[in-house]
Formats: C-alpha cells, sequence, structure tokens
C-alpha cells in the first residue's frame, strides 16, 4: 500500500446535475484525478451502491481507462444490501470487475459489516468466496468495512483471521462517541495486527463546517489551515491507520487535502488536545449524526432525501434559529421543486433504518423535522 496516507474516496464526485447523483462530471472528475496521482497518490476507493449505481463506471473511465493498471489500487466492496444468495456472489462480483474495466482488486472488503451481516455473510459462504477469489488471483487483498462495537470487530476477528485489513469510522468528533466508538475499535484491530483504513474522517463533511465558535478555536492556532485539514491529520495521525478515504468532491477539495497530506506532519501533542477540546464542545451541540452516505435512500417509498433534511436539521440546531427561514427554502425546493417526499409523508416501514450503519433513529428525526420545516 502507498506510504501515502490519503485515498480517493468516490463517493461524493463532482455532478452534472447536482439534483442526479447518477450524473457524475467525468471532466472534473479527471482532472481531479490526475492532479491526484500526479501528487504521488494512487488509492481508489469504490462501491457498487455509491452514486446510485455510477460510481465504479465513473473509477473506469476517469481512472481505468487513462492510467496503467499497475500504477493504481482499487478497493471494492461486496455489499449485503444488494444480495442475500450465495448463489448471487458469483454474478455481483464478475460484474463489479466489468464495471470498473479491470481483471483484479488490489483490496475487496466486505461492505459495512455488523452483527446481522457477519451472520448474513457466514451463511452465504461470503468469507470462503473472497478467499477463492484470492486464489483465483482476482483479489490481493481481503478484508471489511465496519460498523458495530468493538465486541463484535473482536468476534470477527476472532473468528475470520484471514482477514487483512479493516476499513473503519474513525474521526476526532466519534473518537469517544459511545455511538461509534472509534478508538476502541481501532485499538481492537490494532490487538489483532490489522491494518487500519478510515472511512469518515470529516464525518461525512460535518467537520468541514463547523459552528463559528469551534472554527474559531482552529483558525486562531493555524489561520491558513482549513477546518477539514484537522479532521484528516487527527485520522492520519495513528501509527495503526494505513489509508485515509477522503471523498473528494472538487478540485479545490483535492488542493486542500494534498497540502498537508503530501508532506504529512501528525498533530503535536498542542494540537491533539485543541482537537479533542474542539470534539467536546462539539458534542455539547446536538445535531444528527448523518454522514450522508445515502444508503438510506434508493429503497424509500417515499422519496424523502433523508440526508438532505437532517443536513438542514444540523445546520439549524449548530448555528441557531436564524437559519430556519434559509433552510425552509431549501426545504420547500426539495419537496415542491424536485417532488421528493416531505418528512411527514414517512410511513415507517423502517427500510431505511435497516441499511443506516449510523443506526440513527431515521423516523423519530423525520417527526422532529416535519415539526420545524412544515
Ligand atoms: S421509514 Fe419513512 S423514511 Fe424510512 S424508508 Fe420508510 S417511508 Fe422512507
Ligand atoms: S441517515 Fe444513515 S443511511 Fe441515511 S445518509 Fe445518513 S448516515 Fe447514511
Amino acid at each position: 500500500m502507498n506510504s501515502k496516507k490519503l485515498g480517493f474516496g468516490l463517493m461524493r464526485l463532482p455532478l452534472t446535475d447536482p439534483n442526479d447523483t447518477r450524473k457524475i462530471d467525468y471532466k472534473t472528475a479527471s482532472e481531479m484525478v490526475d492532479r491526484y496521482m500526479e501528487a504521488g497518490f494512487n488509492y481508489f476507493d469504490t462501491a457498487a451502491p455509491y452514486h446510485g449505481g455510477k460510481s465504479e463506471e465513473a473509477l473506469r473511465e476517469c481512472v481505468v481507462k487513462r492510467y496503467p493498471r499497475d500504477s493504481f489500487t482499487i478497493t471494492d466492496k461486496l455489499t449485503f444490501f444488494m444480495i442475500s444468495e450465495a448463489d448471487q456472489l458469483e454474478d455481483f462480483f464478475e460484474s463489479q470487475l466489468e464495471r470498473c474495466g479491470t481483471e483484479y482488486f488490489d483490496y475487496y472488503l466486505l461492505h459495512a459489516m455488523n452483527k446481522d451481516y457477519l451472520e448474513q455473510a457466514e451463511r452465504m459462504g461470503a468469507f470462503d468466496f473472497v478467499q477463492k477469489k484470492k486464489a483465483e488471483g482476482k483479489i490481493r487483498h481481503i478484508g471489511f468495512s465496519f460498523h458495530d462495537s468493538p465486541e463484535v470487530l473482536d468476534e470477527i476477528l476472532t473468528r475470520h483471521p484471514e482477514m487483512e485489513l479493516v476499513q473503519l469510522q474513525l474521526n476526532y468528533a466519534d473518537w469517544d462517541n459511545p455511538d461509534v466508538q472509534s478508538r476502541a475499535c481501532y485499538e481492537t484491530a490494532v490487538r489483532h495486527g490489522k491494518p487500519v483504513l478510515v472511512m469518515e474522517p470529516v464525518k461525512g463533511g460535518l467537520l468541514a463546517s463547523l459552528p463559528e465558535d469551534i472554527e474559531a478555536m482552529f483558525k486562531e492556532k493555524e489561520p491558513e489551515m482549513s477546518t477539514a485539514s484537522w479532521a484528516v491529520r487527527f485520522a492520519a495521525s495513528h501509527p495503526g491507520v494505513a489509508m485515509v478515504l477522503s471523498g473528494m468532491s472538487n478540485p479545490e477539495q483535492v488542493e486542500d487535502n494534498l497540502s498537508y497530506m503530501e508532506d504529512f506532519k501528525p498533530l503535536s501533542e498542542d494540537e491533539q488536545k485543541l482537537v479533542h477540546d474542539a470534539a467536546d464542545l462539539l458534542a455539547s451541540k446536538a445535531s444528527i449524526a448523518c454522514t450522508g452516505c445515502r444508503y438510506c435512500v434508493d429503497d424509500c417509498p417515499k422519496k424523502i432525501p433523508i440526508p438532505e433534511f437532517f443536513k438542514m436539521m444540523n445546520n439549524v440546531s449548530q448555528y441557531g434559529p436564524s437559519r430556519i427561514a434559509p433552510m425552509n427554502n431549501k426545504y420547500r425546493h426539495q419537496t415542491e421543486n424536485l417532488g421528493l417526499g416531505k418528512a411527514s409523508d414517512c410511513i415507517h416501514c423502517r427500510q431505511c433504518e435497516q441499511h443506516c450503519p449510523q443506526h440513527l433513529p431515521i423516523t423519530e428525526y423525520l417527526e422532529q423535522t416535519a415539526e420545524i420545516f412544515e
């Protein structure tokens, strides 16, 4: 794995139509890829559900067709909410290779593992399947991404020592968050001797646009550094972390990331303290811990734009009631102009909650959303 710890996550790419995540702007994305590669980085992360199913094709068009295969690495994933039976594994995997335009994956992860998916994966023979593909040379390294407690992580790593890597949600806001337990999960992976890949270092963008008082703490220390830089550097500073993914959305984000990751310096003791103080202050402000992954939206029968609504709710709770009016305009744009579901249209089928890796009580939050915006 590249010793430069910045991975390019292909889940928030630039779009040609801001209202349709499937319409990826290949031209801008290719320019971003060029800049990233030129700076000596080469790790790309995709998955079948990203961008409404279009991320793997974007990888093919913007990276695979434009660079020699041995100059970059691809991480793809076996997504359990897209298949449920053992006889679907082969087709699912082969279709991924085809969409990516590659003969092999450098890293292949069982996607968003938790207690339930562990049972499903074992029932389907997914652990044996990925080992078989590794033996065939179609996967170089196997692992899993993970959203559950440190106890479940320990259970998986004990039962499946063949897993070589673990991808964890790790950021300063979740480090001691009892719902995520980044620290305990990280320590568990390290105890088992597994390199850690980090997802959501900026918590789906939440740590890039902080409330003013927290942003001021960082700006006072380093006026030139972006707020996102503190989050990415925090994640990369842990010695057991092999790669930090950033879901880069525009060329400015690429440049910002490169400015501190090209010649990376871990956080000093002082800087660590500042980051933990910021985390404490952030925890004292109520917010919905939605990372914007969008796993919840595809199956919603009412087409409710859940992550967009939660972003508006967070904006109001972090910046105060003065944000209700502008957020209300956004709310009306989603529901009236785009014809998407209102929060009060929710029929409590809970399909969304089954897919949410953050285990959010989505239906409850939607009731609060309806109260504020309707
Ligand atoms: S519970 Fe509500 S928001 Fe969730 S999928 Fe069902 S209708 Fe959509
Ligand atoms: S509500 Fe959950 S599944 Fe939906 S975007 Fe947020 S974190 Fe992802």
